[in-house]
């Protein structure tokens, strides 16, 4: 799929896809405690998404059976909901989901903690965020897409941290999914130039310990290979020729 570049008119429906679901992730993040399922998590999130008259981009996304990603832990991405997994005290928690409106894609992640957590998983997941920040600042008109993956890596590489690279960041738009893939490390090549009115979503994905992550047999769950903890920050932003917007923060 090619790359596009959007309108004066479908960035202001991105605009509006995007406010609409960090008002979402808002909600979703003051719902986090210990004692819930994560499936109650999917139900209250498909419930703000449809009052919001938006589809859950997620559900049955090639199959995935729920409308919010919610991994635990180890879990680093694509967690399916479910009525038997608590949060307990101490645990992290990652929410990835996106909704449709007027035919416009939004997508966003963040890691909460569960009550009382660690010091250094709070460090994990507050760095995860900063990568992020680090990322964006090449996220300009006339930059090249690997500068954002070279800054990711070069920032989260000091805490000895592992990123995840078989997951990537993404185009987004009337799909979900739209070229370009945005890898989190360090790439040889500068990539693609940046221009204006290109929406990516852009996630860290980053791992306390080594990068390397597997399937399990629900063939969507994707947990860390050493068992350590997995942090997610992602935003769908806008490229502008100037500071990038970006379009899921309120
Ligand atoms: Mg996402
Ligand atoms: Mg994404």
């Amino acid at each position: 799929m090619a790359v596009t570049i959007k309108s004066k008119r479908e960035i202001d429906l991105m605009r509006e896809s995007c406010r609409l679901l960090a008002k979402v992730h808002e909600e979703l993040g003051k719902a986090i405690e210990p004692g819930i399922s994560t499936l109650y998590i999917d139900q209250l999130g498909d419930k703000l998404i449809r009052g919001y008259g938006c589809i859950p981009n997620f559900l049955h996304y090639q199959g995935f059976p729920a409308s919010i990603c919610v991994s635990v832990n180890d879990e680093v991405v694509h967690g399916i909901p479910r009525k038997e997994r608590i949060l307990q005290e101490g645990d992290i928690v990652s929410l990835d989901c996106g909704l449709i409106y007027k035919g416009y894609h939004s997508d966003a992640a963040r890691t909460h903690g569960v009550g009382r957590i660690s010091p250094a998983a709070q460090k994990l997941i507050d760095e995860t965020r900063n990568s992020f920040f680090e990322g964006i600042k090449y996220a300009k008109a006339g930059r090249h897409l690997f500068e954002i993956s070279n800054a990711i890596d070069d920032y989260v590489s000091q805490f000895g941290y592992g990123i995840v690279e078989d997951l990537v960041g993404h185009g987004i738009g009337t799909s979900l999914h739209e070229d370009p893939q945005i890898p989190n490390f360090r790439q040889k090549r500068r990539g693609m130039k940046l221009r204006a009115g290109m929406t990516l979503a852009i996630e860290p994905m980053i791992n306390m310990g080594r990068g390397d992550v597997e399937w399990l047999d629900d063939d969507w769950t994707v947990v860390t290979e050493d068992g350590s903890i997995s942090a997610h920050y992602e935003n769908t932003i806008l490229v502008t020729d100037g500071e990038p917007e970006i379009l899921t923060l309120l």
